[in-house]
């Protein structure tokens, strides 16, 4: 039979999109940051050349496609480097959250496989601690040269990433295969349970990478420097060493230092132009560069997400530092960035309260991605900004069932977030809270975020988080956990009254802790489940 016509079937490899960059940006810089300190510099043909070094060095190990390498790694040159040669050579990338218990580093080293296991000097340590708990692992490669190798003792002996490479040839024939083939594979937090494994296939990464770029979202391209703050270790840095590679970018990469005096110090010696992290680093940064009564001289644009970005750092950052930011939403499950709150032409036109409002939400979908919210009953709620309920996703970069999971993740075609947010008819989306953290005072919900964001935006604030407390009547009421500024006064009353002008007078938090510093996790959100266990039960008040 006659076929009708159609377009060449070409798969979307991660490969290729080294090999793009190769060709067409090769004197494109990479900047990173080593862990001893100094900062290296290489183009990306050079970064290619040493990618198929390694690939040619993981086969001489005996490594087959399918087979699994872990990284326990910062943003350096050698991670990216990894990226490219292990999923390129039709392996899995298994990026480690460091900063896991050590026993459930173990458990996801197993499960996972791995057989081999790239890791920074740092992580010396928690490598000797574990090795002889993963059968598996053939091999423990420390991304340094021989002279930075950790000081000898443990059972392991690690090879230098830089000995393992140094003879290889700097040719590599990257296999073709189907672009639905695993490539990189993370694992959730695991706050509660044994981490899930989501594992991003070469296809999903692909086309995020090529989304990510777009204009509109991280607006990549050969005239940027753009500096990922947010870990390679989670949700592949956002995915900002792909999209890197599709747009020309120059790429700077931090390194373990990502205080704000580091950070800032590498954006202006580095000329930045576009940054990625999660809001804690950002309030590192700002006080560090209010401090100092700093400016930023090239940075222009900030992409910011993992937790909700209160608004009174979104106005710093605008109108103080002409930087802007965007606010995106995404999590394990969806690889990337699944929605990101941008201001179209007519937004701009807006005074700068109402634009503030509209960056601190969560935005709208990129392409590729659908969103709605349910009831407890699935039925679907409108996109009237106020009816709340779980927010379901689907698109061509969402899980489908959680790696070696029998059973789908899925209900109806559709993955249920565990997030709680409204939808707006304009298709602006905002996350209330997660159903874990929700607080339901007689019956109604108060949304933790929304106070934490009134909090932060009392000037003697550094942090804030709200957590539910049982109450015998109420069943449960908020509590405010602060962190104040350095040197800064505040009390009780004062912030309570503050509240009381900006939210309902039933959302008013019950009663309000000062701590030396929140407990942040991994990836670099408040721990409110460490919260709820040291302050859940209490309710001292009358
Ligand atoms: P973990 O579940 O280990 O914290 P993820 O990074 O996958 O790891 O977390 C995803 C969750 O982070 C989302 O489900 C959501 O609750 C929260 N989150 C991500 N971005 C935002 C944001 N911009 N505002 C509020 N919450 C966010």
């Amino acid at each position: 039979m006659l076929k009708p016509g159609l377009m060449m079937d070409r798969p979307l490899l991660i490969s290729g999109l080294l090999e793009h960059s190769a060709a067409q940006n090769a004197t494109q810089e990479v900047v990173s940051r080593e862990t001893h300190g100094p900062t290296v510099r290489l183009s990306i043909a050079q970064i290619a050349r040493r990618a198929r070094q390694l690939a040619n060095a993981l086969r001489g190990l005996g490594l087959q496609p399918g087979d699994a390498v872990a990284s326990i790694a910062w943003n350096n040159h050698r991670h990216l480097e990894a990226y490219y040669a292990v999923s390129g050579s039709g392996m899995v990338m298994h990026t480690c959250n460091p900063r896991l218990h050590p026993e459930q580093l173990v458990y996801i080293l197993n499960h996972a496989e791995d057989r081999v296991v790239l890791f920074d000097s740092t992580f010396a340590p928690l490598v000797q601690a574990i090795a002889d708990k993963c059968p598996h692992v053939k091999a423990w490669v420390c991304l340094s040269d021989a002279e930075h190798l950790p000081a000898a003792g443990g059972a392991v002996k690690p090879l230098a990433y830089e000995d393992l490479i140094a003879h290889q040839p700097d040719t590599f024939d990257w296999p073709e295969f189907d672009e639905k083939t695993g490539a990189v594979l993370c694992y959730t937090s695991g706050t509660t349970g044994n981490p899930k494994g989501v594992l991003y296939s070469h296809r999903a990464i692909v086309l995020n990478a090529t989304t990510a770029c777009l204009p509109d979202v991280l607006g990549l391209s050969t005239r940027e420097s753009v500096l990922p703050v947010v870990p390679m270790f989670h949700i592949n840095a956002w995915c900002i060493p792909y999209a890197a590679m599709v747009a020309g970018a120059r790429i700077v990469l931090p390194g373990p230092r990502l205080d704000g005096a580091s950070l800032y110090e590498l954006m202006e010696s580095e000329k930045v132009t576009i940054s990625a992290g999660v809001p804690t680093i950002w309030m590192g940064l700002l006080q560090h560069v209010e401090q100092g009564g700093l400016r930023f001289s090239t940075m222009r644009l900030t992409a910011v997400g993992g937790s909700a970005m209160p608004r009174a750092l979104i106005e710093k950052f605008n109108d103080v530092y002409g930087v802007e930011v965007r606010h995106g939403w995404g999590m394990t499950e969806t690889a990337a960035i699944a929605t990101l709150s941008n201001l179209s032409a007519a937004d701009w036109e807006k005074p700068a309260e109402e634009r503030h409002a509209l960056v601190a939400r969560q935005g709208k979908v990129v392409s590729g991605i659908e969103i709605k919210v349910v009831d407890e009953m699935g039925t679907t709620l409108p996109r009237d900004g106020t009816s709340q309920g779980e927010l379901m996703v689907r698109g061509q970069w969402i899980v489908e069932r959680y790696y070696k999971a029998e059973r789908t993740a899925l209900v109806d075609g559709w993955f249920p977030t565990g997030d709680i947010a409204t939808i707006a008819p304009d298709g602006v989306m905002t996350i209330r809270d997660r159903t874990k953290d929700v607080i339901k005072s007689g019956g109604e919900w108060i949304s933790s975020i929304d106070l934490e964001n009134a909090a932060a935006g009392h000037p003697a604030v550094a942090q804030a988080a709200v957590i539910g407390i049982k109450h015998p009547k109420w069943d449960e009421r908020p509590l405010l956990l602060l962190v104040r500024k350095p040197g800064a006064a505040l009390e009780k009353d004062e912030i309570l009254g503050f509240l009381a002008e900006r939210v309902a007078k039933w959302w008013v938090p019950e009663d309000v802790v000062f701590l030396d510093a929140l407990p942040v996790g991994g990836t670099g959100k408040v721990q409110k489940n460490e919260l709820r266990k040291r302050y859940g039960g209490v309710f001292s008040g009358a």
